[in-house]
């Protein structure tokens, strides 16, 4: 069964000199019997019982198992081994605490690949007499009985080879001789190696004895048979005594003739010894090798057929058992480990909400949330990375927005004139002052024509008298604007009598001066604005808690959206208006957003001039009476002339202070002319320029200026042949509004269009979400990046804990790991165990975090909402997060359980149980 040849094992401990425990060992051992290693502490038994049972490797030599060599055997291979043919019982019964005795039995099954029924396990219990047994944990048991559990683990393998190393060291006598008489028995079937240093109990229960000294054979003995003279013992009488036989029973004939004995003798004492053991050793038999004959006789092809390994399978309810056990008994470092785990996965998770911030879904979202009722789109031009606002749209483009949301746009025209008639209501009155600062509508923003299809498709109301007649400088008004008449009562122009306003009814066929036009109210609509929405606004900012300020800003900012790209600040008039109003008002396209012109010094650089213009128009559709042009007899423009108005050019001297003249500008215009205007392309690297030479100018007006002088007062004159280098704004409207729809896919489509990339210009939605999403995109596109790297650190932070951890749970299980290695489970198992334990962690630390982080965010959210009353909805927390988290905490955990348990799944099962 198993064959030894010149085996050696030298150990090099690190500090000290090298032993050789095992020094040229061979042994033929049979398939039956119980073999003794006898030797004195120190002589090499338990090196030789641990490399014969796989537990150490040999430095050189064979040991054959049924003819096959373990030379080429890998440490798998010497688990299987284990885990088939051995069962070890040792001195210390090396039982694991966190079982119960039918679990640690039912293990040493289940590492077999077998079920462990529960028929099975009573039954080796009965054998080795622990019948009920099987539901104490083994730390209740008394030394005997453990140890009856560990030869039952043994057993219950079916071993062919029982190891036992002093498996009576730790008991006393009796209990000793009862763990012997139980090897004995089951030596019956299966070889049983027991290495002990009590020759007595040798002699009494071997079957051969095998002396060692210094890792030599020094003696080798089996059993002799009995002689047939041996086996018919009788009494033996002598001068001093009888002696009699160990096992010999007196029959009525010894009776008599031991009274014989007696009566013969003459006094004196008489002693009965029992005769010497009858057991006798002889050496055992063998057929001396040498060394030629040993490699030649080393199989190379098929051994013993019947030899077949079982690779070890640690269930993994029982690897999770093991695994858990170990938690229990460092709770602190457990909950702290989690704790700092969990912070670390939640700012990870929240990390990645801020990095995964999707504008879209946002300002979808936010829009929804907040209940944004209209949608308005202006046109933004493209200018390298940002898109700048303030372009007019044309009607081409305006059909274009309607064709793409599919809405019913109204386009509001860029009026570009003060449309005050804050002075046609009493801004002292008690219910004004109540509307408070914000919510009373001082002015008109713009002009719009209205049809009735259009407002109806607005779903806008009219709640008291007609639609204007565009024929006509008629208007209607929103109730947002009437809200204001009805707080403060009405008077016509220049007049303090005011006439209370009670209902919508009232404002009708009253006029209101817009721009120095009369212009007559015919109807009010219902644009259904939301004033509850704005209460915060009501109140005075001064005695407002300092917690609710900011509120306050946001939605005064949000305000100023609704009022400046909503419908409510704006003059309804009736179709065919625009054309009349701007036959009488041209419209003047702002100049090109990037252009400037140069300054210039006159006197040797001791004085500045710096024009200034926001807008532009080709001289042929208007220049002002008045225009005084330099040369005599001049009248028109031809290109690269222009004529500036002298109110939009300042003048400086060089100690900075303004010295404003008119002559002296007109002065130094005369003696040079020339002013530089440049833009840069978005592409070019060097800016396109253009000389002008001023060769007129219109004087500023005297007295106070009215309103379409003031609106001129920065408008330059240019020839027809200039004005595209000039503008590039040609639009007419401001934006184009339509009631938002309700549909969040409908929302969504709005919102992609409005961030459409790469284009040169786009439509963008206008409102206070939008304006807040835009600051905090461009917030989080720098964050996403460094709470990534927070995340990152966070990550490598909670991996060094996990690892810490499992490192100390190692440390603590070393020796259960030696035992199940002794039993015949692999490292893989070994593994499982560990894996098991981490991803218990894993999955606590994952339910909490998931949870934390769903919470804080949604918490993030609502503080943002709430608290300060943002628009906004950020953080998207869902699947993405949770499965990430889900990713992170379980590869934190395998990956840290990884290193230290390697370390220990390494190792030869004996250095392991000997906690080495
Ligand atoms: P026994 O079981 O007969 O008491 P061992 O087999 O345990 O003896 O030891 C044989 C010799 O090998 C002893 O000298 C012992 O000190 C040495 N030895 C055993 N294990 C190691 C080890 N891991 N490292 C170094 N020396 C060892
Ligand atoms: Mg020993």
């Amino acid at each position: 069964m198993l064959e030894v040849r010149n085996l050696c094992k030298t150990y090099r401990p690190k500090h000290g000199v090298p032993v050789k425990a095992i020094d040229r060992v061979s042994l033929s051992l049979p398939e039956t019997g119980m073999i003794f290693l006898l030797g004195k502490s120190g002589s090499g038994k338990s090196t030789l019982l641990n490399l014969l049972g796989g537990l150490d490797r040999y430095d050189s030599g064979d040991v054959l198992v049924h003819g096959m060599s373990t030379r080429d055997f890998k440490q798998v291979h010497f688990d299987s081994y284990r885990n088939t043919y051995v069962g070890f019982i040792f001195q210390e019964y090396n039982l694991l605490d966190e079982f119960t005795v039918g679990a640690n039995i039912a293990l040493a099954i289940e590492l077999q690949g077998r079920r462990a029924e529960d028929a099975e396990i009573n039954e080796i219990l009965r054998e080795v007499d622990l019948v009920g047994y099987g539901n104490r944990r083994t730390n209740e048991l008394s030394g005997g009985q453990k140890q009856r559990v560990a030869i039952a683990r043994a057993l219950v393998k079916k071993p062919k080879i029982i190891m036992a190393d002093e498996p009576s060291g730790a008991l006393d006598a009796t209990t000793g001789r009862a763990v012997f008489e139980t090897l004995k028995r089951l030596s019956a079937e299966r070889l049983v190696m027991v290495v002990s240093h009590d020759r007595e109990f040798a002699e009494t229960y071997g079957d051969r004895i095998i002396e060692l000294a210094d890792g030599r054979v020094i003696d080798d003995r089996v059993l002799a048979e009995r002689s047939p003279e041996e086996a018919l013992a009788t009494l033996t009488y002598t001068e001093e005594g009888i002696e009699i036989p160990a096992d010999y029973q007196l029959t009525e004939e010894d009776r008599l003739a031991i009274n014989e004995y007696l009566r013969a003798r003459q006094g004196g004492k008489l002693s009965v010894t029992a005769a010497a053991n009858a057991r006798r050793f002889v050496p055992t038999k063998t057929e001396e090798k040498t060394e030629a004959e040993q490699k030649q006789s080393i199989p190379t092809a098929s051994p013993d057929k019947s030899f077949r390994l079982i690779r070890s399978r640690l269930p993994l309810r029982s690897a999770f058992r093991i695994g858990a056990s170990a938690l229990g008994h460092k709770k602190v470092r457990l909950v702290f480990t989690i704790l700092l785990s969990v912070v670390a996965f939640v700012l990870f998770g929240l990390s990645d909400t801020v990095a995964s911030y999707d504008h879209v879904r946002t300002a979808t979202n936010s829009i929804v949330d907040t209940g944004v009722r209209y949608a308005s789109f202006a046109k933004t031009v493209k200018y390298y990375d940002y898109y700048s606002s303030g372009y007019n749209m044309t009607d081409d483009e305006l059909a274009e927005v309607r064709e793409r949301t599919g809405l019913p746009l109204v386009a509001v025209y860029n009026t570009q004139t003060n449309l005050s008639f804050s002075m046609q209501y009493n801004a002292e009155s008690e219910a004004m002052k109540e509307l408070g600062m914000q919510l009373r509508a001082t002015r008109f923003t713009n002009f719009a024509e209205i049809t009735e299809d259009s407002m109806r498709q607005m779903g806008y109301e009219l709640v008291a008298g007609r639609i204007p007649d565009g024929a006509r400088d008629e208007i209607a008004i929103s109730d947002y604007v009437f809200e204001s008449f009805r707080a403060g009562g009405y008077a016509s122009v220049g007049s303090s009598e005011y006439v209370a306003i009670e209902s919508e009814r009232d404002m009708i066929g009253k006029t209101l001066s817009l721009g120095g036009i009369d212009y007559e109210i015919t109807g009010v609509y219902d644009t259904r604005f939301d004033f509850e929405r704005y209460d915060i606004l009501r109140k005075d900012i001064n005695e407002l808690p300092t917690a609710d300020t900011l509120t306050y800003f946001i939605m005064a900012s949000e305000l100023g959206y609704e009022i400046n790209y909503g419908f409510a600040g704006v003059a309804y008039t009736g179709e065919g208006f625009l054309e009349r109003y701007m036959e009488a008002n041209p419209h003047r396209p702002p100049l090109r957003g990037n252009l400037w012109f140069g300054g210039k010094t006159y006197e040797e650089s001791t004085v500045s001039v710096y024009p200034y213009f926001d807008s532009v128009i080709p001289y042929a559709e208007a220049l002002p009476a008045g225009t005084v042009f330099f040369e005599e007899g001049k009248s028109t423009l031809a290109p690269g002339e222009v004529v500036v108005p002298l109110y939009a050019i300042e003048i400086w001297d060089n100690e900075g202070e303004e010295n404003y003249t008119a002559d002296k500008i007109i002065e130094y215009l005369k003696t040079d002319p020339t002013i530089t205007a440049q833009y840069w392309e978005e592409d070019g690297k060097m800016p396109t320029e253009r000389d002008f030479r001023v060769v007129g100018y219109v004087p500023i007006p005297e007295g106070e200026m009215t309103e379409a002088e003031k609106r001129d007062s920065n408008l330059l004159y240019c020839a027809e042949e200039d004005f595209d280098f000039l503008t590039d704004d040609h639009g007419l409207y401001a934006y184009a509004v339509a009631p938002m729809p309700t549909s969040r896919a409908q929302v969504e489509q709005l919102v992609r269009l409005s961030i459409e990339a790469d284009k040169d210009y786009r439509y963008e939605l206008q409102n206070g979400v939008s304006y807040e999403l835009s600051i905090i995109s461009e917030l989080l596109a720098v964050l996403g990046d460094v709470f990534l790297w927070i995340g990152i650190f966070f990550a490598i932070f909670a991996s060094l804990l996990f690892s810490n951890f499992i490192g100390t749970s190692v440390a603590y299980k070393k020796q259960e790991i030696g035992i199940l290695r002794a039993i015949g489970s692999r490292s893989n198992d070994v593994f499982r165990i560990f894996f098991s334990e981490a991803f218990i962690i894993a999955m606590i630390s994952f339910a909490i975090s998931a949870l934390g982080t769903g919470l804080a965010a949604a918490l993030i959210n609502l503080s943002l909402r709430e608290g300060t009353g943002l628009l906004v909805t950020i953080l998207g927390f869902g699947i993405r997060q949770i499965a990430l988290i889900l990713l992170i905490s379980v590869g934190v955990a395998f990956l840290a359980s990884f290193l230290p348990v390697r370390r220990i799944a390494a190792k030869r099962p004996i250095d392991a149980i000997r906690d080495r």
